[in-house]
């Protein structure tokens, strides 16, 4: 008898989505073997800063578990470190110009990742979680085929041809483009389907703060591990952090204790041009000190005189306004260059038809979204449990178990991507007196109504 063979699946992009999916179908191994192939286009897994803080919610974190096996989920608190009771609160809070709360949604307490993946009902709540160091985790025992940038594929009646930058090319039952939002896959399989483009610049800076400055963020944000203060001009700045003390290489005479903190700054890109001459600033990204001299610019400029400007102001006085020349001595061992980055999107559901073949997609590939919701690692993390659960129905003959994974997808990450693209545009609108009277009443409105929600649902559920 004929031995069937064993379909090969080829996995683009060695992110946060497309390392969920190697290991998901390595888990699924028993009910149905691949031969699973992953290309990333970096040199090595240090090529590039992987990030920021981000929040892993309570639909991501049971994807993650889904995905991942146990070997690779006991490493997840290196990661994901369990919250810390009566001290860090992990949530969101939105504060006016100077300081005052607006939003700030009751954030229900976890003891870890898995008591968060069984949260179900309710509020949605999440971790703050070091991206680096998931990517890290999630690298353990993957065979990545690091240097691979893919330029194109070439489908077949057999199968999918898929060719890299090297000259070499690989052969492949399906292949999944998880190869962020500029995928040359996705730009091949759908070119109508556009990157939108907000008119948004944010800025990223990952530093280290002293206790003493810790402190003063505590007091604003009261121990709530996102908060975002919105200006009045349409700009707003966002910080992210744990409060677990990090090992400092530098800075460290006074043994003061330091903190991981990722800050952003967003703004309408007209602002650039508001009193440039004047200011005599020239923004050159490819100069952190300049980028980060704009941003102290806006901030002095757009803000009231307050203890939250000038807090501000000490901040993204951290940012290294240098590209460090001995890395491992930075803090966060890699540099993450401090540039302007447009905001944008790309909604998979603004095009007439998606034609699902033997090539898909999953992740900001298929569905970038504005990071204001923080739901676009959640929403990779879920296309690649979905799409290894399709997976388990492959036949060589019907890609119907495709077009489902797609159908699915789709309508999930469509509805976040226009959620996350209208609250960035409603937090960015430039506002006068009255139109910040109005902000301010609706936030504090939908905040009284989430939480007597919250209230009434601890009543009924006694959860
Ligand atoms: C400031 C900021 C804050 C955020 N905060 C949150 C948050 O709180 N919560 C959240 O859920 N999400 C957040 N996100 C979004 C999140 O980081 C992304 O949605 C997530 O990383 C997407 O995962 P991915 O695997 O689809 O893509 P990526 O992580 O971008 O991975 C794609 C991989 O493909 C590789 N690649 C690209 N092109 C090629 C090629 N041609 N050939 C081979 N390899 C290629 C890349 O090098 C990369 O390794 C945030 C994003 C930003 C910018």
């Amino acid at each position: 008898m004929q031995q069937e063979e064993i379909p090969t699946i080829i996995i683009v992009g060695a992110g946060l989505g497309g390392l969920s999916l190697y290991h998901a179908l390595m888990k699924n191994k028993d009910k149905k073997e691949f031969n699973v192939k992953i290309f990333e286009r970096e040199s090595s897994p240090t090529d590039r800063w992987q990030g920021y803080h981000i929040g892993i919610s309570n639909l991501g974190a049971h994807s993650l578990l889904n995905c991942i096996p146990s070997s690779i989920a006991s490493n997840l608190p290196k990661a994901m470190p369990n919250p810390i009771p009566d001290v860090e609160t992990h949530g969101i809070t939105f504060i006016d110009q100077v300081g005052n709360i607006l939003f700030a949604p009751p954030a229900k307490p976890f003891k870890d990742v898995y008591e968060l993946a069984k949260m179900s009902r309710g509020l949605p709540a999440s971790i703050v979680t070091y991206r680096d160091r998931l990517r890290d985790v999630l690298l353990e025992g993957v065979p990545v085929q690091w240097n691979k940038k893919c330029v194109k594929y070439v489908e077949t009646q057999e199968g999918v041809w898929v060719f890299f930058e090297d000259g070499s090319q690989e052969f492949c039952n399906i292949l999944v483009g998880a190869d962020g939002v500029n995928s040359p896959i996705r730009k091949q399989k759908l070119p109508e389907l556009q990157i939108v483009d907000y008119g948004i610049y944010h800025i990223g800076a990952d530093i280290s703060v002293p206790q003493q400055l810790m402190d003063k963020v505590n007091k604003i944000n009261g121990n709530v591990l996102a908060c975002k203060s919105l200006g009045t001009k349409g700009d707003s700045t966002f910080i992210i952090s744990r409060l677990i003390p990090i090992k400092q290489e530098q800075n460290d005479e006074k043994n003061e204790p330091h903190y991981r903190v990722s800050l952003v700054y967003s703004y309408p890109s007209e602002l650039d041009n508001v009193n440039v001459e004047s200011d005599k600033v020239k923004i050159d990204d490819n100069d952190p000190a300049s980028v980060i001299g704009n941003v102290k610019r806006l901030i002095r400029e757009l803000r009231p005189d307050c203890e939250l400007t000038d807090l501000m102001l000490e901040l993204w006085d951290l940012a290294p306004k240098t590209i460090p020349n001995d890395p491992v001595k930075f803090p966060f061992k890699t540099y993450n260059p401090v540039q302007r980055r447009m905001m944008r999107d790309i909604d998979p559901m603004s095009i007439k038809s998606w034609n699902s073949s033997r090539v898909t997609l999953l992740g900001d590939a298929a569905h970038a979204m504005s990071p204001v919701l923080g739901a676009g690692a959640n929403n990779a993390i879920q296309d690649a449990d979905k799409l290894s659960q399709a997976l388990l129905k492959y036949t060589d003959n019907d890609i119907s178990f495709i077009e489902e994974y797609e159908k699915e997808m789709l309508k999930r990450t469509s509805a976040d991507v226009l959620k996350s693209r209208n609250v960035t545009f409603k937090t960015s609108i430039p506002l006068g007196p009255f139109g910040i009277i109005i902000r301010d009443s609706i936030l504090k409105g939908i905040n009284a109504m989430i939480r007597f929600y919250s209230f009434a649902n601890k009543l009924i559920f006694k959860n």
